[in-house]
């Protein structure tokens, strides 16, 4: 028995249990609600949905709206314009069901308040590109979490949730959750008979830019600690494109976003010497991907490619050309409040380096990858389609269910289906919500049940690092280091340097191959043995020490897909240094992993992309 086994559990009965309460879960929550209107509804979230996930300080544009309404766009469209960006590979059953939702789904976030800009000429919503419309939209998450606390039979904020629950009559079907109240310590064993897992994205697992005293500031949440992936990976759900990691060009330093300056405000980017240099770039870059470079709009990762090459080339920093936009002063208003509507630290960034766009074109940079299943890749778990729509080999249960009965999913966590953002998350929790429910219908009286010995051993495994520390405190000779303990912020550094140097991270120009892959792999096995040894000074350690748990098994997951495809699909992601020409022979496919939890052991298969739209 250990120091802390008087610890108080708390039990937590429920139908649907989302886990999450950022975009995805709160639409879960929503239509869980709606067409379970006698079901027990419970949110988890381990910070508080108010304020919680990516959009938690607001954004400017929702950026997937069909406009159907007007004709502007076909849900047909969208999946063509998501399979081009994605260099061919897209669950185009995924994406037209997320795209013939997704107009639903603004027209309830305008009805609850979020005030969405309108062409004063038109009355249309405000477009800033094909697929964005402009939004006021610093209070997007408050609005949208109370249509969540409205639906909710109970939402536990503060609740961190570590690992789910199997059920133990039946070997491959989900049974709850388990986690730990990050303020009281308390243990909470959620029985559950559908869990939704919305659980956002991973930043902080290749190394950032942004390191020391800025290290908080990362392009993606840093609280996306890649719950969404470690959650089913550990109890063997099969996942998908975990390879795909995003790279964005941004403004330097505050990683502000540069959507709106090109699409509303019409700026373009240069080399140092003032030159344009995409061009340079087009003859090599047809080399290795052939025709894909002449799609447009251009594909997301080429554009970073040139602007890779040429910095290697010597002709950086890139710089954005916001002087002649700003000498408007209409779209210099609106070049400021795109920042503080959604990311106030890059105007921040800005006076702090005296840059004054008006008078200064500001830096560009790339930013570290990032794992994430609803902006411009697809990472995440492998899910079964709509019954409508999908073909026979992409339909095993219902919508949204991943390879474990009664295991859903929607938002980052599903994979295969990239720009679903913010209003596509929420539609496709919506869509998970929904088929949970019938999932529970179904099931009548053959509930799941949860076996005491499984949620008592995770009781004592989950606090473990906070009897280290205990214990391992008694060694300090200075400082905070103990030869007994690891450290959850040293944990992490370790992580992202691993990731860094050997997955393709920022120092490595995005660059691995095989050799590199393998002893990333043996290192990571060597960080994941220390774990055991994690040290937990207080709750939120406890809590930190969890997060870095689910991104080191979400990082090996990387690692093995990112070894797996044996060659380079999107370069300006990351490149295959032994294998840096796209292959359409043998990788139009998608790449599969099943982590054994008993063995340890990855299994890699390929599964095939049905191109369903013309
Ligand atoms: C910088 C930035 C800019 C963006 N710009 C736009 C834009 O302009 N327009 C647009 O439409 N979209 C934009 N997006 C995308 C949009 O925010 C995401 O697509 C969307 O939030 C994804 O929804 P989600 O529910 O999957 O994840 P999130 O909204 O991040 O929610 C995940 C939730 O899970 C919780 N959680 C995580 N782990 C656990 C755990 N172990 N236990 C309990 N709870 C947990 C988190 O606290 C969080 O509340 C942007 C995202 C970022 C980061």
């Amino acid at each position: 028995m250990g120091l802390f086994s008087g610890r108080k559990t708390v039990f937590v009965d429920s139908d649907v249990l989302v886990i999450g309460g950022g975009m995805a879960g709160c639409g879960a929550t929503y239509e869980s609600r709606y067409w379970g209107r006698d079901k027990k509804v419970v949110v988890v979230e381990k910070a508080n949905i108010e304020r919680s996930g990516a959009v938690a300080q607001g954004l400017y544009a929702i950026n997937c709206y069909m406009g159907m309404q007007w004709d502007e766009n076909q849900p047909e469209d969208h999946v063509r314009y998501a399979r081009n960006d994605l260099m061919g590979l897209v669950r185009e059953d995924l994406g037209y069901d997320i795209a013939r939702h997704v107009d639903a789904t603004v027209h309830m976030f305008e009805e609850w308040g979020l005030p969405i800009m309108k062409d004063p000429k038109t009355g249309r919503y405000l477009r800033e590109g094909k697929w964005q419309i402009m939004i006021h939209g610093e209070s997007f998450k408050p609005i949208v979490a109370e249509a969540a606390r409205k639906a909710a039979t109970k939402v536990y904020n503060r609740i961190m949730v570590t690992h789910l629950l199997m059920d133990k009559k039946k070997a491959n079907r989900v049974a709850g959750a388990v986690g730990f109240n990050v303020r009281t310590g308390e243990f909470y064993v959620f029985r559950a008979k559908a869990v939704i897992v919305a659980a956002g994205g991973a930043s902080h697992i290749f190394k950032p830019r942004s390191i020391g005293e800025g290290m908080g500031r990362t392009w993606y949440a840093p609280w996306s600690s890649a719950s969404a992936y470690a959650l089913p990976i550990l109890v063997g759900a099969k996942m998908t494109q975990m390879e795909n990691r995003i790279v964005l060009t941004r403004f330097k330093d505050g990683y502000g976003p540069v959507g709106a300056y090109f699409l509303h405000l019409k700026t373009y980017t240069e080399n140092c010497y003032g030159k344009e240099y995409e061009s340079t770039w087009y003859e090599s870059l047809k080399e290795l991907v052939g025709e894909y470079v002449d799609h447009q709009p251009v594909p997301t990762c080429l554009r970073n490619h040139a602007f890779l090459e040429e910095v290697k080339a010597g002709r950086g920093p890139i710089r954005m050309v916001t002087k002649e936009a700003f000498k408007d002063p209409h779209l210099e208003t609106i070049g400021w409040e795109n920042f503080l509507g959604m990311t106030i630290g890059q105007a921040v960034v800005w006076a702090s380096q005296n840059i004054d766009p008006k008078y200064t074109n500001p830096e560009l940079t790339t930013s570290e990858p990032y794992v994430m299943g609803s902006h411009a890749t697809c990472s995440g778990a492998w899910a079964s389609g709509p019954e409508d729509y999908a073909p026979d080999e992409y339909q095993w249960g219902y919508n949204r269910m991943m390879t474990i009965d009664g295991l859903f999913g929607a938002g980052d966590t599903i994979g295969g289906t990239a720009h679903k953002f913010s209003s596509g998350s929420f539609a496709e929790g919506r869509i998970a919500g929904k088929a949970a429910v019938k999932y529970i219908d179904d099931l009548g009286k053959d509930t799941p049940e949860i076996s005491e010995a499984e949620y008592e051993g995770l009781k004592q495994v989950v606090f473990q690092p906070l009897e280290n520390y205990s214990v391992g405190r008694n060694e300090i000779v200075a400082g905070t280091v103990s030869p007994s303990y690891l450290l959850p912020l040293h944990g992490l550094q370790r992580l992202e340097k691993i990731m860094d140097e050997y997955v393709g991270g920022i120092s490595a120009h995005y660059m691995t191959n095989e050799p590199l892959l393998t002893r990333g792999l043996e290192l990571l096995d060597m960080l994941k043995e220390d774990l055991e040894h994690l040290g937990a000074e207080d709750l939120h350690q406890l809590q930190r020490a969890w997060e870095l748990q689910h991104r080191v098994l979400t990082s090996e997951s990387v690692t093995h897909h990112t070894m797996f495809r044996t060659e380079t699909r999107w370069p300006g992601y990351y490149y295959r240094g032994d294998h840096m020409k796209l292959d359409d022979t043998d990788w139009h496919c998608f790449t599969l992993s099943r982590f054994d939890r008993e063995s340890g052991e990855w299994e890699m298969e390929k599964a095939p992309v049905y191109h369903i739209v013309d």
